[in-house]
């Protein structure tokens, strides 16, 4: 497992490497390097800028489906290495390998649906008030767009952005996280190898906060779109406000799920667990609080205890796993703490709580799957994203008293509903504060081709994905043409 390369950075069509390197190393088991990465710097940033800025013009006067061709392109090379790229996401990331290998044909989905909305683009064309005046508006490209992205889903994220910012017109540098940045170095390998051309796509690694200041302070820049922690997304909207640079910012959230008591018991847990545990509560649409109504609860806290209890937890390159480590220490920290806080604010521990330790796990950041019951509005598991897995549990007296805690937070990601009762699912998708609802199903696992995105505190700026990710993208040109 140890043919562990060195990566480098990619600026105006050529790898550059850096004295400066960082290793990236398999959270399941840290013996297993999974590689080692050049550090970018500042003027890394600076030369990307340029680079990008001087590709832009050609970029953006090649026809729609002409960009649309590299896209198709990538996608080719991404699928024909699926599982070597699946495999390389599990030992970065720690998810499962099917979880690993799904996200990957993920990306390679999203970037054939942005490389046929090359041949659509759409803008408007509507009749004028005046005789023999045509009208119409169309979308041009920003310019260069600065593209930040987290660890958690390491392909998907950049993909998301990457792909419609590309077909669009504009130019990228792309910053990923520092704790996976492989599967996103392969999508800008891969961008390589399909040809296309040199400055339009630029790839920095390295710390946040050195290369974050860097992009949003490049004089090129037109747009940051950045995925991450609440923390870091309002820092980056006060440095780009201050420029006026256009932004869009997904960040944390705090995600309901509400069972009400006519929900059918086996799928409502079955939706939970997958939501709660899965890619170890590390997926921003994740479920960390489960709302049940009193009719239900005592059946349902049993169930999801028993069900939570047979998680298998391990290196999610073994077969059979279900559940990968934390991405690192401090993640592991932070839920341990998380654990702490709840069993002093008087939750109660149903099952999980421990660091897992002895034989394997000694060698990765390994946690329980855990669940409290007994969770009131006022405890911070109720209120704070973990970002692990842990379930906070919390009885509702009816509808309308779950509604109200679900709404009491200040996130507004995606939330889930488990009900029969079709007009409860009206009323709930109408109410209900959060970007992405889902109804008898987990509240995470979305696709490509609908706008995602929250609101409140989760989110700000145009949606990503879907026809909507060409919004934050582009800008309208209006044509008033008299014959
Ligand atoms: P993070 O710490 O905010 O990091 C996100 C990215 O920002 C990384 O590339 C990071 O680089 C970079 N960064 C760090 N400091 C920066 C600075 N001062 N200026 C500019 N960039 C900087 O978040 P994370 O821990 O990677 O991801 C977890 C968070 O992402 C959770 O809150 C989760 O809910 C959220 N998330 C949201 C969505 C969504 O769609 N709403 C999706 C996925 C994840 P380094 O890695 O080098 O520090």
């Amino acid at each position: 497992m140890s043919d562990a390369k060195t990566y480098a950075n990619y600026i105006n069509g050529e790898w550059v490497t850096s004295d400066r390197t960082f290793e990236v190393r398999n959270p399941a088991n840290t013996d297993d390097l999974v590689g080692t990465f050049s550090k970018g710097s500042p003027e890394d940033v600076a030369n990307a800028a340029t680079a990008a800025q001087d590709a832009f013009a050609e970029w953006a006067a090649l026809p729609g489906p002409a960009r649309g061709k590299y896209l198709f392109k990538i996608a080719d090379i991404l699928e024909a290495k699926l599982d070597q790229l699946g495999e390389e996401m599990t030992r970065e990331e720690g998810k499962t390998l099917p979880e690993a290998k799904g996200e990957t044909m993920r990306s390679i989905n999203i970037f054939r649906y942005f490389a046929s909305e090359g041949s659509r683009v759409p803008g408007h064309m509507v009749p004028s008030e005046r005789d023999r005046v045509f009208m119409y508006a169309f979308r041009k490209p920003l310019g260069v767009v600065g593209l930040i992205t987290p660890w958690n889903f390491p392909s998907a994220i950049p993909a998301w952005k990457l792909a419609p910012a590309m077909v669009a017109g504009n130019t990228v540098i792309m910053k990923p996280a520092s704790a996976s940045p492989l599967s996103a170095w392969s999508i800008i390998e891969a961008c390589h190898e399909a040809g296309v051309p040199k400055g339009v796509v630029n790839f920095i690694a390295g710390s946040g906060g050195e290369l974050g200041d860097a992009i949003v302070n490049a004089a090129p820049l037109k747009a940051i779109s950045f995925t991450g922690s609440c923390e870091i997304g309002n820092q980056l909207h006060e440095q780009a406000s201050k420029r006026r640079l256009r932004i869009q910012l997904e960040m944390g959230g705090k995600n309901p799920t509400i069972v009400l008591n006519d929900a059918i018991l086996a799928k409502a847990v079955g939706n939970t667990v997958n939501a709660a545990f899965f890619s170890t509560g590390q997926k921003c649409t994740a479920t960390s609080r489960v709302i049940v109504e009193e009719g239900i609860y005592d059946k349902f806290v049993a169930a999801l205890v028993e069900a939570t209890k047979k998680l298998k937890v391990g290196n999610g390159l073994e077969a059979g796993v279900q559940i990968g480590p934390a991405i690192d220490k401090s993640q592991l920290e932070t839920d341990l703490k998380y654990i702490e806080i709840a069993k002093k604010e008087g939750a109660k521990l149903e099952c999980g709580g421990n660091h897992l330790t002895g034989g394997d796990y000694d060698k990765g950041f390994f946690v329980e799957p855990t669940v409290f019951t007994g969770v009131t509005e006022d405890m911070r598991i109720a209120q704070e994203e973990v970002f692990g897995p842990v379930l906070a549990v919390m009885k509702a007296k009816d509808y309308d008293d779950a509604m109200r805690i679900a709404n009491n937070v200040a996130f507004g990601l995606s939330a889930s509903i488990q009900t029969q009762d079709v007009s409860r699912i009206f009323e709930y998708a109408s109410q209900i504060e959060a970007g992405l609802v889902t109804v008898n199903l987990p509240s995470a696992g979305v696709e490509y081709q609908l706008p995602f995105g929250g609101t409140k505190d989760s989110s700000f700026g145009p949606k990503e994905q879907g026809p909507a990710a060409l919004d934050f993208y582009t800008d309208y040109k209006t044509v008033y043409l008299g014959y």
